[in-house]
């Protein structure tokens, strides 16, 4: 069964258009490795800080469908089940696997994955044949000069890139899979970080661009400066509109993001689940 984007926006508590729809999701944190080096990521192992790329521990594929099955026990209303790192769901092939799972015992929840896009054109297959219901992708930048500001190298297929050459690639992949996930009828979601010293005035592009590449619905994140973009400045409230204005000419744009967790479950800022599922912390590669 493949949820429509008109299904999701019923049933995803992350599509409702407008309010809330009270529906809840778990992310499984079983994705850790990563095949690109964007400058904000600060990926970490923790139980406090309430943003992407942090979980409490990294479980297996078996452990998630335990998680799943305890999530929707303590909280029936939970529609979706998600892999949102903490680092890439193609880097490795335990997202993949652990949907399949999922797919064999939860046949009605949704399934929800995110990805920087780098493997998309030839996971494209996997993930339609999956059952994948809703896909996000992060793209940044559509202009290879102003990625290479954002995303320092790649590792593809065995072999380091950077600068400009890695962001021509990554661009490039990111673009024909999404074209090739949508062509399917998966619901594409696109989030964008907005830096207001690098991409701020190139977003609209971006949103255009995804747009005429098949994807759906579009999600501006704010940066969280850390890392490397530890010197550019949050973006205020006044740029967030402008810029979720100008891109909503070309897609639906998305508003209410709560920048969870890889380890979130519950109702998105409502019931909060995740500490109770069993997550055991397990050593990482
Ligand atoms: Fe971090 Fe995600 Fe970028 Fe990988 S793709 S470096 S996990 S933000
Ligand atoms: Fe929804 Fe945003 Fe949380 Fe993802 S990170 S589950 S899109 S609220």
């Amino acid at each position: 069964m493949a949820f429509t984007y008109e299904d999701l926006k019923k049933n995803h508590p992350c599509f409702a258009a407008g309010a809330k729809n009270n529906k809840g999701r778990v992310h499984l944190p079983v994705s850790y490795g990563c095949n690109i080096a964007c400058n904000f990521c600060k990926r970490d192992i923790n139980d406090t800080d309430n943003r992407p790329g942090v979980a409490s521990g990294i479980i297996t594929p078996q452990e998630a469908v335990d998680a799943v099955r305890r999530a929707v026990e303590l909280c029936p209303d939970i529609t979706v089940a998600g892999v949102a790192g903490p680092g890439d769901t193609l880097a490795t092939p335990y997202a993949l696997q652990t949907f399949r799972l999922i797919k064999q015992e939860f046949p009605h929840i949704i399934k929800c994955m995110s990805t920087n896009g780098l493997l998309l054109p030839e996971y494209a297959d996997e993930i339609i044949d999956v059952g994948i219901d809703s896909l996000t992708v992060t793209v940044n930048a559509v202009d290879p000069e102003i990625q290479a500001q954002i995303c320092e190298g790649i590792v593809y297929h065995g072999k380091r890139y950077t600068g400009i050459e890695a962001a021509k690639i990554l661009i490039q992949n990111q673009l024909a899979g999404i074209k090739k996930v949508s062509q399917s009828g998966i619901t594409i979601k696109v989030n964008t970080v907005l830096i207001p010293e690098i991409n701020a005035d190139h977003v609209v592009e971006v949103a255009k661009t995804v747009a005429q590449h098949g994807a759906k619905i579009y999600n501006i994140i704010p940066l969280i400066p850390q890392h490397k973009l530890s010197w550019c400045s949050t973006p205020g409230c006044d740029l967030i509109s402008k810029v979720r204005s100008e891109a909503q000419a070309y897609i639906n744009v998305f508003r209410h993001c709560q920048r969870c967790r890889a380890d979130a479950a519950g109702i998105p800022g409502g019931k909060d689940i995740s500490s109770s599922l069993y997550i055991r912390p397990v050593k990482l590669e």
